[in-house]
């Protein structure tokens, strides 16, 4: 089976990163040559001149469309709103910075053509990334595999081209807590890895510091595993039998008359329960606020601006 794209839709946020639009546009531009295709960048409530930029490669080409958001959402809403007005058969995601070559675009399509239906990008090497951040995102990736069972790769990132089906499989996940290339896998389909080396930013600097880094992977083990939950289940049964051991323990200090000399491990004991408590109380409530932020029911971001494109009639 070989099929043809008749609209590639290729999807990029971007959050102030006005000195990237144009060789964004333009390296798509040369990459995707005489394919029909049309390039949504969705800008994430920049402050800088992105907005300008974008709109300006708007007026001079037609299939640069430009959603800009009411303000800054995050990464994965400002996605999805992309996502949301893609109006291709095959839609390609990647981030606006650069790191992720446009050029690797038409290899995935060519599994596309196949008949593959969700092509991911897996990072063989990282390019002007921190040992720390390499080494904290492999942390991630595995931790992220084993508690939730979810086969996502490790070294994948955003970076993907779904069809159609996918997409709108994708699109039909109602949730507020979005990762979404963890929910690109959990609708199935057929999935194939195509390797690529991750580039340097093209100019500014990452928007995801430490703080963020950390919230984006609680939304991400949360919202596919309940794991951390059953922690405290755990830790509830194992300190209950240390205790019921101890009992015996206790009866036997008291008649050889050792039972003030206690008092440290006394004090040790109430403060690891202490802590355990107060920590699954914070993994409970950190749960509790995700289903918070889910029952709200408030819209994944709000549209301040469209350019060369329809509101998306879903
Ligand atoms: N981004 C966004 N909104 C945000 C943060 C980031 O749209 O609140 C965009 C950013 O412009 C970039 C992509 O998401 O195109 C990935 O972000 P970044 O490069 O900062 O992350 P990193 O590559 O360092 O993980
Ligand atoms: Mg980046």
């Amino acid at each position: 089976m070989k099929r043809e794209p008749e609209l590639l839709s290729v999807v990029a946020p971007m959050y102030e990163e006005q000195d990237t639009v144009d060789p964004f546009t333009d390296r798509v531009a040369a990459a995707l040559g005489d394919l029909n295709y049309e390039l949504i960048l969705v800008n994430d409530g920049s402050k800088d001149g992105t907005r300008d930029a974008m709109a300006a490669a708007a007026a001079r080409d037609p299939r640069v469309k430009v959603v800009s958001l009411a303000r800054n959402f995050g990464h994965q809403p400002a996605l999805t709103a992309g996502l949301e007005h893609a109006r291709g058969d095959a839609i390609v995601m990647l981030d606006g910075d650069l790191q992720d070559p446009p050029e690797v675009i038409p290899q995935m399509l060519d599994q596309w053509r196949a008949g593959i239906d969700v092509v991911y990008a897996v990072r063989e090497q990282r390019l002007g990334e921190t040992a720390f951040k390499r080494v904290t995102a492999r942390g991630f990736y595995r931790t992220f595999r084993r508690l939730t069972g979810l086969d996502l790769a490790v070294e994948s990132g955003d970076f993907r081209l779904m069809d159609r089906r996918a997409l709108d499989a994708l699109l039909s996940m109602p949730e507020r807590n979005r990762f979404l290339r963890g929910m690109t896998v959990w609708i199935g389909f057929s999935q194939i890895a195509v390797p690529f080396v991750r580039q340097e930013r093209h100019a500014g600097v990452t928007k995801y510091p430490l703080r963020k880094m950390l919230r984006f992977s609680f939304d991400a083990i949360t919202s596919f595993s309940s794991t951390p939950l059953q922690w405290a289940t755990f830790l509830g049964f194992f300190f209950s039998l240390v205790a019921f051991l101890a009992i015996p323990l206790t009866v036997v200090a008291r008649y050889a008359n050792i039972f003030e000399r206690g008092v440290p491990t006394t004090i040790i004991i109430v403060l690891l329960l202490g802590g355990i408590q107060l920590i699954t109380l914070g993994i409970i409530g950190e749960y509790i606020g995700r289903i918070y932020d889910e029952v709200k029911h408030r819209p994944l971001y709000v549209v301040g601006e469209r350019i060369n494109v329809e509101e998306p009639s879903r």
